[in-house]
């Protein structure tokens, strides 16, 4: 298998660059911020626990979004390999995924780490704001307390997959095509 985690700040476009690799690379895709926004849409308990988190930018409580990670990996066990999105965001996160693909008999193979500015992630997050009908993207307090979050407790997480020689930095600033072209290449290299 080939798993991937795709890594950044909120706004330096693991979405979009997401969207690009599932269809080049036949991974199945899993971003926590959809699942938890698809449980929060459904209305269930677990969506409205996690929308008065994400509301205020914080993170949602590790055991709601590991278990929901863990669900899904268990439903796709005939996958190429598989797309992590927004997960792991806290290092409790990264220890629980080594565990969960472990078990598997599998492991993350690369980590692709975006890497965009602060000013150019407010500026694309508030622009993202004014169409994506997310809340979350309309107050820059909110914008900037998710920015800080990442820094105090989901940097860290490139840290602990720097020890295994996972990481590589990806340029997220220029055309979407040019970002992707980066991407596409370091994984390739890891591919051969
Ligand atoms: P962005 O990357 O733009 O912040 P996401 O869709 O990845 O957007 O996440 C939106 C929100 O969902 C986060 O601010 C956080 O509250 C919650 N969330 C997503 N993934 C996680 C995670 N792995 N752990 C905790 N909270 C998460």
């Amino acid at each position: 298998m080939f798993n991937l985690i795709l890594f950044g700040p909120p706004g330096s476009g693991k979405g979009t660059q997401s969207e690009n690799l599932i269809k080049k690379y036949g991974l199945k895709h899993l971003s926590t911020g959809d699942l938890l926004r698809s449980e929060i849409k459904q209305g269930t308990p677990l969506g409205m626990e996690a929308k008065s988190f994400m509301d205020k930018g914080q993170l949602v409580p590790n055991e709601v979004v590991i278990g929901m990670i863990s669900s899904a990996v268990d439903a796709n066990p005939k996958v190429a390999g598989f797309l992590f999105d927004g997960f792991p965001r806290t290092t409790a996160q990264a220890d629980a995924l080594d565990k969960l693909l472990e078990l598997k008999k599998t492991s993350i193979s690369l980590m692709l780490a975006l890497e965009v500015s602060e000013e150019e992630l407010v500026k694309r997050l508030l622009k993202r704001g004014q169409t994506s009908g997310r809340s979350d993207d309309t107050n820059e307090n909110v914008i900037r307390e998710r920015i800080n979050v990442y820094h105090n407790e989901t940097s860290a997480v490139a840290e602990h997959y720097r020890k295994f020689n996972k990481v590589e930095m990806i340029e997220g600033e220029g055309s979407i095509d040019e970002i992707f072209a980066s991407i596409s290449k370091e994984i390739d290299a890891k591919l051969k």
